[in-house]
């Protein structure tokens, strides 16, 4: 079996997230061919999707300057998966409580950006996922919390009180990176289950 995924590359941490899920999609026995989007017109091709994270007043500039703001939404409308980091569910979520961050609504949360303080700029946690049966060791970077969620959003974890990770349908965003590990069970959530 094969599947194109797509990772937005107009800024961030792509290469990470072009090898993460080639490995997670080998792990299910899948064929993963990676599309780098810089321009309009690759969503369409994509059976999945990547956002990765970086700078979201950045990355939510150029997906609109590029035209690509509309496809991710199309997609993401079509019921096809996206897993969405950092600075990616900064993008894919309703309010990011900073108007130089356009974002693109298509999950049902507001989020604070740098929500974990200045002195906590980095840091890794045994974080306990609903669905994964051990702790997933999670790397925060300048991340992100969701303060509010609605109806049909599902936390699916949370740190130091607040939500970092959540999904709605087709839709899994994590605060932090599951791409910097060699353990997909957060792509498996996204992509293979
Ligand atoms: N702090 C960044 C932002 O607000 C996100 C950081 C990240 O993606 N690692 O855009």
């Amino acid at each position: 079996m094969s599947l194109t995924a797509g990772v937005l590359a107009v800024q961030g941490d792509v290469s990470e997230h072009a090898t993460a899920i080639k490995r997670a999609g080998q792990a299910n026995g899948q064929d993963v061919t990676v599309h780098e989007i810089r321009t309009a017109g690759i969503v369409p091709e994509c059976d999945l999707l990547l956002l990765p994270g970086g700078e979201s007043t950045a990355i939510s500039r150029l997906v609109h300057r590029e035209g690509i703001a509309e496809e991710i939404i199309d997609h993401a409308d079509a019921g096809k998966p996206l897993l969405a980091t950092c600075a990616g569910l900064i993008l894919v979520s309703r309010d990011s409580g900073d108007e130089r961050v356009q974002t693109l609504d298509i999950l049902d949360v507001t989020v604070e950006r740098n929500a974990f303080g200045r002195q906590k700029e980095s840091f890794e946690a045994p974080l306990s996922v609903s669905g994964l049966n051990e702790p997933f060791p999670a790397v925060f970077i300048r991340a992100p919390a969701i303060d509010a969620v609605g109806d049909d959003v599902e936390i699916l974890a949370e740190w130091d009180g607040q939500a970092v990770a959540a999904r709605a349908d087709n839709i899994v965003a994590t605060a932090f990176h599951p791409e910097l590990l060699d353990d997909s069970r957060i792509h498996d959530l996204a992509f293979f289950e």
